[in-house]
């Protein structure tokens, strides 16, 4: 039993454009497997950067894409919208 499960996915920190990646989430078993955004739905990770906290969510259907909210750490957000093709269909 884990304390989360992996989301395959990396994007640039929207703060600083750093490469993100690590995200996690727990929103399905927390068994520290690796899950597609699409299962997970909310996501989250830090970016080694510039220490902004990243939450990000998978949004469909229309355009797919995954909305990222950055936290830096004076408390200020930075949004931002990244496109993303699904590797397959669910
Ligand atoms: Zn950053």
């Amino acid at each position: 039993m884990g304390m989360f499960d992996w989301v395959d996915y990396e994007c640039e920190c929207p703060v600083c454009g750093a490469k993100v990646t690590g995200f996690q989430t727990k929103e399905l078993d927390c068994d520290m497997d690796t899950v597609t955004p699409q299962q997970a739905l909310f996501f989250y990770s830090i970016c080694s950067g510039c220490g902004a906290w990243l939450v990000a969510q998978y949004v469909e259907p229309v355009a797919a894409h995954i909305h990222i909210e950055a936290s830096k750490k004076n408390g200020d957000r930075v949004l931002k919208n990244y496109a993303f093709k699904p590797a397959k269909p669910l």
